[in-house]
C-alpha cells in the first residue's frame, strides 16, 4: 500500500510510515491502493477507483470538563488531578495544569484589582 500523506509505498498495517512518519491513512493527499495524488475531500481515487481509506490519527484524550472547571476555580483541585493523571494520562493532566495555572492568573488578576480598588478607594476617600 502507499502513505496517504506522502505517497511512498510501505509494508501493509505499519502504524507509522517510515518516510514521513506520520500514520499513514490519516493523509488525505495520496491514494493508498495506487500513490495517485488526490484532494483532501475526494472519496474514491480517480486513477483506480479504490475508495480512500480516511482513518483519524490517534485522538488527544481531554479532560472532562468536571475537572477542568474544578481546576479553574480551584487550582489545588488541578493540582492534584496533575499529580494523579500525570503519568498514566499526561494529556488530561496537561489539560487540568493549563486550566489551573488559567484559574491562578485569575485569580491573581482579581486580587490586583481588589487591592488597587482598595489603594483607590482610600486615597479618594470612597
Ligand atoms: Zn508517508
Ligand atoms: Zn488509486
Amino acid at each position: 500500500m502507499f502513505c496517504r500523506e506522502c505517497g511512498s509505498e510501505i509494508r501493509k498495517n505499519v502504524k507509522f510510515c517510515p518516510k514521513c512518519e506520520v500514520t499513514p491513512l490519516s493523509g488525505t493527499k495520496h491514494c493508498q491502493a495506487c500513490g495517485a495524488t488526490t484532494k483532501s475531500k475526494q472519496n474514491l481515487c480517480k486513477k483506480c477507483g479504490a475508495q480512500l481509506i480516511k482513518k483519524e490519527a490517534v485522538s488527544k484524550e481531554d479532560a472532562p470538563k468536571a475537572a477542568k472547571l474544578a481546576s479553574l476555580f480551584m487550582p489545588v483541585v488541578g493540582l492534584v488531578l496533575f499529580f494523579v493523571w500525570h503519568k498514566k494520562k499526561p494529556q488530561l493532566a496537561d489539560s487540568v495544569c493549563n486550566w489551573s495555572i488559567l484559574g491562578l492568573i485569575g485569580g491573581m488578576i482579581l486580587y490586583a484589582i481588589g487591592l488597587a480598588s482598595g489603594v483607590f478607594g482610600s486615597l479618594f476617600g470612597f
